[in-house]
């Protein structure tokens, strides 16, 4: 955990989130700021923030749990991204694997 992590608030809860996924070292949660509906971002809870500082065993969940919300939502067209370091656009210097959703042109947001 790091003190002031915006990510490390949020699995400890003292932000609010909408988690829609929780397990000893994984949490799943809604993006706050969606680039489609349901846009979620999946997360070790080990903090580090590139993709090179988290242990493999802490990331054994994440591609599954991302794989679950694809299913649970019955999305079939949607992007898996992780962007690492300010020249990859990474701006939360916690690791985060973002899911987003295609959705249809009739649902509106994307
Ligand atoms: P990055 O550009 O670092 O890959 O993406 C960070 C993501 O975290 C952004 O999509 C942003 O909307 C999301 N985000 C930033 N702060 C919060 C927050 O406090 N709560 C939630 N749920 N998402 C956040
Ligand atoms: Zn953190």
């Amino acid at each position: 955990m790091a003190a002031n992590c915006i990510f490390c608030k949020i699995i400890k809860g003292e932000i609010p989130s909408m988690k829609i996924f929780e397990s000893e070292k994984t949490l799943a949660f809604l993006d706050i700021n969606p680039l489609s509906l349901g846009h979620a971002l999946v997360i070790p809870k080990h903090h580090g923030a590139k993709l090179t500082d988290i242990p493999d065993d802490q990331l054994s969940e994440v591609l599954p749990v991302a794989s679950k919300i694809a299913k649970a939502t019955g999305s079939d067209q949607y992007n898996i991204l992780q962007n690492n370091g300010r020249m990859a656009h990474q701006v939360v210097d916690h690791v985060h694997f973002h899911f987003i959703p295609k959705p249809n042109e009739q649902e509106g947001l994307g």
